[in-house]
């Protein structure tokens, strides 16, 4: 491919609105591009790798014998309300009317059609075990969609469904698809962990969160420092033994009552009229599944009931001075200010330096602290999750100690048993001739989060350092010259057939730029390797080599360099 002839949409500003590297570094290198909330466009270059990252999930899905289906996006209400899923599932079901005043949803996942396929295909336990998966886009309305792809509306989602006629045969499966999603993630090169997860709504016996990790992770998950316990921290807390915690360095006030308030509520609770000047900013509801809902009361500000991401004053990244300013503010309790170590935007008031007199949630129904402070731009690090379970725990299998770490959950696995099943009555002839239920599971990949989660995991202050299995291109071939020099032209011209017809896809950058913008560029874009064909280094038979991760650097022979790239 050539620069020429490809969109190499990259740009130096950093987005605003882009709080995690991952989504900066997408915009920057210019692979994606926002529609609208939640709605993400995918360029060439961005959509290079999400086809990489979708082929390798194909290729193992396939091996481990899964047979490849498409199903609608668009999916008719009866099936959900068939499985109960109309009523269970809340707002983040998009439902809308066709033309007939038919009710239907854009598919957020796909029990129910695939166990409505299955109970008409599948007659006999002959035909079984079965397992369907797809590559196909999902929808569904997150109430608060950041972080770009990570957490988007509509997303690109590798989902499965396995059919089985007893437990064990499920139990099997089960493993299988656990070994495969191992293999995957490995094959990506990415830093990940299978952990313990909460069967929760879905019920059925057991289930698994695949973890990349990384700082800006949603979900925190918690290792044992001496056995290979690893579990969601939901699922550790729910397990986990008692532990007594110090009592919090302040005296809890009782000042308001926990929820979203409005203008009047909170004016008559602070007994000011709404438009009077104000000295404090009130800030609630920050935890992971409530939107976020400031009240901002500083200075010349309107008072106003606002909504973090409509806020026109600025979603910043809300940070703290220190753990112990940190545990000010959030007590030993869980939750109310937001996972640690996520940046989180907190409307705030871009003229205070210190953020004084704040309010705010202190993790005890009907309880606030008054009056902590919060430094602007101060930077925590390692700060242990603000959860039940801290590090440092007792490990609920009773060996060693918590180890907490911060994940983005890339994959799920899930024994679901009959639910499904049971509810759309999905039954084939046992060996006996006799109806039996299906056992079934399901497996999902979140294929477009697994580009951002790698590039959490991959990334320096020059941009994106692609594993190389996912690279949008293997090779960078900058050219220096290219328009004045004929020998650089035709070296470089020679290079990029070779290395083409060798099998490695190569971006020759053949713009008319300064060596310079153009390093940058690739660099930005984290192509792992490159060459530079200039006069210099054909005096002496060479090109100029460097290596995007390490930095290292080789004269390379120029007959000898597809060899050392195969
Ligand atoms: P989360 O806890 O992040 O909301 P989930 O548990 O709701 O995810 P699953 O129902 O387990 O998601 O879906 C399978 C996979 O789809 C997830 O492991 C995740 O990688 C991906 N995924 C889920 N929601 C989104 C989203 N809004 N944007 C991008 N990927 C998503
Ligand atoms: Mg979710
Ligand atoms: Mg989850
Ligand atoms: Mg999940």
């Amino acid at each position: 491919m050539k620069t020429s002839r490809f969109l190499l949409a990259t740009t130096r500003e950093v987005p605003a609105d882009a709080q995690v590297i991952s989504h900066q570094l997408m915009l920057r290198a210019g692979m994606i591009r926002r529609l609208a909330s939640g709605l993400y466009t995918w360029l060439p270059l961005g959509l290079r790798v999400l086809r990489k990252v979708e082929r390798i999930i194909r290729e193992e899905m396939d091996a481990s014998g899964a047979q490849e289906v498409l199903m609608p996006v668009v999916q008719p209400a009866e099936l959900w309300q068939e499985s109960g899923r109309w009523d269970d599932y809340g707002p983040e079901l998009l439902r809308f009317k066709d033309r007939h005043q038919r009710d239907f949803v854009l598919g957020p996942t796909h029990e129910e059609v695939i166990t409505d396929l299955v109970r008409r295909e599948i007659r006999s336990y002959k035909q079984l075990p079965a397992n369907f998966y797809q590559i196909q886009t999902k929808f569904r309305d997150e109430i608060r969609p950041r972080f770009g792809v990570m957490r988007a509306r509509e997303f690109l989602m590798k989902d499965a469904y396995s059919f089985h006629l007893d437990r064990d045969s499920l139990a099997e499966t089960y493993q299988v698809m656990y070994d495969t999603y191992s293999r995957i993630f490995s094959r990506m090169g990415l830093d990940f962990r299978p952990v313990l997860a909460d069967t929760g709504s879905i019920g059925g016996d057991a289930s698994h969160e695949f973890h990349v990790l990384a700082n800006s992770g949603e979900d925190a998950i918690a290792f044992s420092t001496e056995s290979d316990y690893a579990a969601n921290v939901e699922l550790a807390e729910a397990v986990a033994p008692a532990v007594e915690r110090p009592a919090p360095s302040k005296p809890l006030e009782k000042v308001h009552t926990p929820g979203v308030y409005s203008i009047k509520d909170v004016c008559d609770y602070l007994k000011v009229a709404p438009t009077q000047a104000l000295k404090t900013l009130i800030v609630h509801g920050a935890s992971e599944d409530a939107p976020f809902v400031a009240l901002c009361l500083r200075g010349d500000h309107e008072l106003n009931e606002i909504k973090a991401e409509k806020h026109p004053l600025v979603a910043a990244p809300l940070t703290f001075a220190s753990e112990e300013e940190l545990r000010k503010v959030a007590g030993a309790g869980a939750g109310s200010i937001g996972p640690v170590g996520l940046k989180i935007p907190v409307i705030i008031d871009r003229s205070a330096n210190v953020m004084a007199d704040f309010v705010c949630g202190a993790n005890e129904d009907d309880y606030h602290y008054t009056g902590t402070n919060w430094e602007r731009d101060a930077q925590i690090s390692d700060v242990a999750d603000l959860r039940n379970v801290v590090e440092g725990d007792p490990s609920p299998d009773g060996k060693g100690v918590l180890q907490i770490r911060r994940g983005i959950e890339v994959g799920h696995i899930f024994q679901l048993g009959d639910k499904y099943s049971k509810a759309l009555n999905a039954t084939v002839l046992n060996e006996q001739g006799k109806a039996t239920v299906l056992q079934m599971g399901c497996y999902g990949i979140g294929v477009s989060r697994v580009v951002a989660a790698a590039i959490e995991q991959n990334h320096d202050e020059r941009g994106i350092v692609w594993p190389e299995a996912i690279a949008p291109f293997q090779v960078a071939l900058i050219p220096m010259q290219l328009h004045k020099s004929p020998r650089v032209r035709e070296a470089a011209e020679k290079l990029y057939a070779d290395l083409q017809a060798a099998g490695i896809e190569v971006l020759f950058d053949d713009r008319n730029e300064r060596p310079g913008v153009m390093f940058n560029d690739m660099e930005l874009i984290g192509i792992p390797h490159r060459l530079v064909v200039g006069d210099r280094g054909l005096d002496k038979g060479v090109v100029e080599y460097k290596n995007r991760r390490s930095g290292e650097e080789a004269a390379l022979p120029v007959d000898e360099v597809v060899e050392r790239l195969q």
